[in-house]
């Protein structure tokens, strides 16, 4: 969206500041995200309330008529419309209330073409939208809609485009990757990310979060053949006891998922696994959290990213009985952290005297930063390089959960 309104001559300028729109991209993940994005909108009508509001995206898909009761939203529109939002913008003064697209009338990726307007070093190319699965405390999938792949020669379009501008890492990313290319013929994952790993100057392919069971023997073999793939995967376990994946509607089991993580390690010695663990989910008892801990233990991620279950209104576990108190919620998440922060402090020391070769990014006061292509954060002397720029760092020291390097 941002692109598109620069290219008809719109600014952007920063959320804070008085703008004459105000574009609310609305997640719905849970209903705390709803909230903020109400309280986004309000803020916004404050800072410029002759200002046009617009609130677009996930939560006024699934909750057009709720926003549309806010004073301070004067335009409502779904994840369809976001490609024509300069049309809408336009219209404005004509058209002021619009019927949202049933999202689960959309049977093919929606093009939005060539994305170059990046972060700094890093590219996000989607590749699909939409799952499938509907876990059951996900409200994604009504939000997003089916699983639509985008073609892969729009894709490599945008990532070739990207890498004229100076990008040397994409990362591959949409709702469900490993559903990619399940509505197009005879492609997948797999044949996607051998065809961007042929694009000339493009150094690292970085993929965003996995489905553990597509990592067959032969996935990792064909993976294992691509030099620009990034040895960091984040493959979403969200409990490690079979009762409460049956409940979340989690497709495999713990040992499946194990099975997994023996295969990556085999083909990939220091590889980082990161993961998305839930807690206090409906009915996990206190034997299912100690099981749960346990296999955490045991797999050792190098970092896990644990949320507080919360209901989601419109989802079935929001309905399930033997809701988890949120002390107990609390509790178990702090657990989880602790052996999180320990996993993630044993992880980065094991390089600490090696080489590697990291993406510098950002500068940070006397510092500038970058990542390994196992996502590790290493600094080094601002005047040692500069952004975009990949340089091999010998790694000294740890500094929190960062490194320290001299290039
Ligand atoms: S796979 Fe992910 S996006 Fe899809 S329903 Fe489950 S949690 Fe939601």
């Amino acid at each position: 969206m941002a692109q598109k309104l620069i290219e008809h001559g719109f600014e952007i300028v920063e959320f804070g500041t008085i703008a004459d729109i105000y574009i609310i991209n609305t997640c719905t993940v849970t209903n705390i995200a709803d909230r903020k994005s109400r309280q986004m909108a309000r803020r916004a009508k404050q800072l410029n309330p002759k200002s046009i509001v617009v609130a677009i995206g996930c939560y006024a898909q699934v909750a057009q008529s709720e926003l549309e009761k806010i004073d301070e939203i004067d335009l409502v529109l779904g994840n369809n419309e976001k490609k024509q939002i300069v049309k809408y913008l336009e219209n404005y003064n004509i058209e002021k209330k619009h019927e949202i697209i049933d999202i689960f009338s959309q049977k093919e990726y929606l093009e939005y073409g060539d994305i170059t307007y990046t972060e700094k070093t890093r590219a996000v190319v989607k590749i699909q939208d939409g799952c499938d699965r509907f876990c059951t405390y996900c409200i994604i999938p009504y939000a997003r809609g089916r699983v639509r792949s985008r073609t892969v020669e729009n894709i490599l379009e945008e990532i070739k485009k990207n890498v004229e501008n100076g990008i040397k890492e994409v990362v591959i990313t949409g709702i469900h990757i490993a559903s990619y290319g399940k509505d197009l013929n005879n492609i997948s994952l797999i044949n996607l990310l051998e065809c961007i790993n042929q694009i000339p100057d493009l150094k690292r392919i970085r993929l965003g979060s996995l489905e553990p069971t597509i990592i067959t023997d032969e996935f990792v073999t064909r993976l294992s053949k691509l030099e620009k793939i990034c040895h960091h995967f984040h493959l979403s376990l969200q409990s490690g006891c079979n009762d409460t994946l049956k409940r979340m509607n989690r497709r495999y089991t713990v040992e499946e998922f194990k099975k997994v993580v023996e295969r990556l390690k085999r083909t990939y010695p220091e590889v980082a696994i990161t993961t998305d663990i839930i807690v206090g989910f409906p009915g996990e008892t206190e034997e299912e959290f100690e099981q749960t801990k346990k296999f955490l233990k045991d797999i050792k991620f190098y970092k896990m990213h644990v949320f507080k279950y919360s209901p989601r209104k419109g989802t079935k576990a929001a309905t399930m009985n033997a809701q988890v108190s949120g002390e107990i919620k609390e509790k178990r998440s702090n657990e989880l952290i602790c052996i999180s922060n320990k996993n993630e402090q044993e992880y980065i020391e094991q390089f600490i005297g090696k080489e590697m070769e990291v993406l510098l990014e950002e500068q940070e006061g006397d510092y500038i930063k970058g990542h390994t292509e196992n996502y590790i954060t290493v600094k080094i002397k601002a005047n040692q390089g500069n952004e975009n720029e990949l340089r091999t760092v010998k790694l000294q020291k740890r500094d929190g959960m960062e490194l320290i390097g001299v290039a």
